[in-house]
């Protein structure tokens, strides 16, 4: 597919990142037109002539489906043999996204993460704990990457066993956390108390302002949210800033839009689908992916000074609400009700069925406890009151169901194929 051109913010491009972004975005069609795998479909738009950032809605948007191609790699756009890293995204046997990075791409994405953590306050004074896997999920290299390029001391906790993360936190006192914010929680609910960290860093799954209010008060700490997702780059493409009033995101590599469900563009200021276009990328350039996402961009000036845009912490998935007997069931609110338990739980999952007129909606979680009816009942009382709908609970033990690294469709729905008994 050709190198893109190397593509950096001048001084004249600070107040208006268009012309940078353009340039880009028609250096990716030019490659993704020539591509033999996507030529079918960008051909069309090489020569496109994109006047200003509403010219964007022309293109075609690039959805999930389009990503799960086979062989993988194939619609990458270069040599394998250039190919230095695969990440996969979660999901299924068959929904599961793969994305390979050439070593300039390795690059891109540690410089978009270290550019959050910098602005947060991560420099080689920092010592950095990270329960982050890593592995397939992107969450684990992406932040070890950048912390490490910004001289921090990092320790990659990883997956080992909560006692294990409490017992290094303890002996070695970071000065930075990196977690997905359920799992911080659930490890001061249970560990505490625990020693104070100054900047816990979090991101790859939604979480709320009472959530924020809860790790400072546990941790001691000042707690940042931050965005991205595998299929795009991973880690790195929005931050907060000190002032936590929404994540800016690195548009001069993530261009963003905002779609309602028809896939008409919406004005500043409206929640709707995340559409992010990454066309810097060596393999596998986006144009116009359908993140899932909902969230809303402000395009205002931040108190930071930094003119890169914001977007609001993610509200829910666009297609991860289902109505269950004629209740909205958020898995966000599943995930609470499980941090807030004093019991320690695995992956978890909605199965969700319809044996007879009504549906049965039952929470399968794993846990260390698996054995004990009085904790099925106990769990079984608080998802109740956090959803206001009866709930079925099945515990199954540890490494039962699949792992998901944070991010991921909670829903097993089989009520439109064969009914099924628990
Ligand atoms: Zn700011």
């Amino acid at each position: 597919m050709g190198t893109p051109r190397i593509l950096e913010p001048t001084q004249e491009s600070h107040h208006d990142p268009w012309p940078l972004q353009r340039a880009a975005i028609q250096d990716a069609l030019s490659r993704l037109g020539r591509d033999p795998a996507h030529r079918e479909r960008f051909a069309p738009w090489m020569n496109l002539a994109l006047h200003t950032p509403a010219d964007l809605a022309q293109l075609p948007f690039t959805t999930r489906a389009h990503l799960q191609v086979d062989p993988p790699l194939s619609d990458h756009g270069v040599p394998k043999s250039d190919i230095v890293r695969v990440h996969a995204s979660s999901g299924t046997t068959g929904n599961r996204t793969i994305s390979g990075y050439t070593a300039a791409d390795l690059n891109l994405w540690t410089r978009m993460v270290a550019r959050g953590l910098a602005a947060l306050g991560v420099d080689r004074e920092s010592v950095v704990y990270s329960t982050l896997a890593h592995g397939l999920f992107t969450g684990g290299f992406g932040f070890h990457q950048a912390a490490t390029m910004l001289g921090a001391t990092v320790i990659p906790g990883g997956q080992a066993r909560s006692a294990t993360h409490v017992d290094l936190i303890r002996r070695l006192q970071p000065t930075v956390l990196f977690s997905t914010p359920s799992y911080a929680l659930h490890l001061a609910d249970r560990f505490s108390p625990l020693p104070p960290v100054t900047l816990g860093v979090f991101g790859a799954e939604p979480w709320s302002e009472a959530d924020r209010k809860r790790l400072e008060a546990l941790w001691g700490m000042r707690a940042h949210d931050t965005y991205g997702l595998s299929e795009v780059i991973g880690p790195g493409v929005a931050f907060e800033c000190p002032y936590g009033q929404g994540m800016h995101i690195n548009s001069d590599h993530f261009i963003p839009e905002i779609i309602d469900e028809s896939g008409t563009p919406l004005p500043a200021g409206t929640w709707g689908e995340l559409v992010l276009t990454a066309p810097t990328r060596h393999a596998r350039p986006l144009i116009r992916y359908r993140t899932g996402d909902r969230t809303r961009l402000d395009f205002s000036p931040c108190p930071c000074g930094r003119t890169l845009p914001r977007m609001a912490r993610i509200r829910d998935r666009v297609d991860n609400m289902k109505v269950v007997r004629g209740v909205n069931v958020r898995p966000t609110d599943v995930a609470e009700a499980l941090a807030a338990h004093p019991a320690e739980f695995g992956s978890w999952l909605l199965e969700v069925t319809r044996p007879g007129a009504l549906d049965v909606l039952t929470l399968v979680a794993e846990c260390e406890e698996s054995g004990r009816p009085e904790l099925a009942r106990d769990l079984q009382k608080a998802v109740r009151a956090a959803l206001g709908l009866t709930v079925q609970v099945r515990l199954e033990t540890l490494g039962t169901l699949p792992h998901t690294g944070g991010k991921t469709h909670r829903w097993k729905d089989l009520r439109l194929t064969k009914p099924h008994r628990t």
